[in-house]
């Protein structure tokens, strides 16, 4: 969006972005594949989804075992695809508010009944009122570490709302952020035949937003299901061998994940430290890459002040419209954030 006309040095902290871009070993293996890239090597994507599967211990896929895992550009055009194959017009959408705003996209252009449910007051998603808000949705959206609190929901509470939803419904699980979290994932929910899709991204800790690759795990009819959605369905999977490369590089380097969440919990602390004492007020619990302040005017009119400091910030969201997301940078691009901010916040609002 608009942060793509700033000039060269605003510090870009919008969109949950990776300040750090592909590791080392992503890049070595995307200059590897690159050259190939002349043919189609559909063994390629097989490679990378061997890999994903063994790490998390879902079955091997091969000729009479379908995959467990699909990979894609990125993980919003799944999220679109398991979104869309379980809702409609008679079949709503339950999800969190605020959260990620594709949820009841994906729900208008299904027409399907929205039914957002406000977080409870520790930014959780509350599972026992999506349950009772709906007696039969198509699917219920959680995000975990949610978007943009950054605040997890627990595991247990997402395996409740699993095992007392109505049949014929599924649980979509987006673990977009999962990596800069404390928490265990909802993967093995997969292996074990649940009613769930869970989804997964390289765009975040990774550092490949702009390179594209993400993951859907889900059991393989959940799967098949995606192709229903027309005509996107079949075409939408078709990764590039180097997107592929790069993200089965990223899931094979030990280090990458540690080492990135620590630098990232380091940054959000001191942050939100310096915030916390000068007596801004924060959403508490984000373990993401992100969090909402309390800037007490339209989150938009603050974006836009701290845009004329070269600083671009997140959004707001309708549920907390004194509130902004921002994104955690690296230490320099934070102590930028933090005089610009500072300086905003002494001007009077309006
Ligand atoms: N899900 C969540 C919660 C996100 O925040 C984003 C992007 O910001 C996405 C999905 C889609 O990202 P991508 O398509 O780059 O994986």
């Amino acid at each position: 969006g608009e942060t793509r006309q700033l000039s060269a040095d605003t510090v870009i902290i919008s969109s949950n972005e990776n300040p750090l871009g592909p590791a080392k070993s992503a890049l070595d293996a995307i200059c590897t594949t690159a050259p190939l890239g002349g043919r189609y090597h559909f063994d390629e994507t097989m490679k990378t989804l061997t890999v994903f599967n063994e790490l998390f211990g879902l079955p091997k896929a091969g000729p009479k075992q379908p995959s467990y895992s699909a990979l894609f550009p990125g993980s919003g055009g799944p999220l679109d695809l398991a979104l869309m194959s379980n809702i409609g017009p008679d079949k709503p959408l339950v999800y969190g508010d605020p959260s990620y705003e594709q949820g009841f996209r994906a729900a208008d252009a299904m027409k399907a009944p929205k039914f957002p449910v406000p977080l409870t007051a520790t930014y959780a998603h509350d599972v026992k009122a999506m349950l009772k808000a709906h007696p039969s949705p198509g699917a219920y959206y959680i995000v975990n570490p949610n978007n943009p609190t950054g605040t997890m929901t627990p595991k247990e509470d997402i395996v409740w709302l699993l095992n007392n939803k109505p049949a014929g419904s599924v649980v979509i699980v987006d673990e977009a952020y999962h990596h800069f979290s404390n928490d265990e994932s909802c993967i093995d929910l997969v292996a074990k035949d649940k009613d769930i899709i869970v989804m997964r991204t390289f765009s975040k800790i990774y550092g490949m937003a702009g390179l594209r690759a993400g993951f859907a795990v889900a059991r393989p009819d959940l799967l098949q299901k995606f192709q229903t959605v027309s005509p996107a369905g079949r075409s939408l999977a078709s990764i590039s061998i180097t997107s592929s490369a790069g993200a089965r590089a990223s899931l094979l380097d030990k280090d990458l994940v540690p080492l990135r969440k620590k630098i990232n919990s380091d940054i959000r602390s001191e942050t939100l430290e310096f915030l916390t004492k000068k007596g801004y007020k924060i959403v508490p619990g984000s373990q993401g890459n992100m969090f909402m302040v309390d800037v007490k005017r339209p989150g938009k009119e603050f974006q836009q002040a701290m845009l004329k400091e070269n600083v671009a910030i997140g959004r707001s969201w309708p549920a907390m419209p004194n509130y902004v997301r921002v994104t955690v940078g690296t230490k320099a691009e934070m102590e930028k954030f933090q005089t610009a901010f500072v300086k905003c916040m002494d001007m009077a609002p309006g």
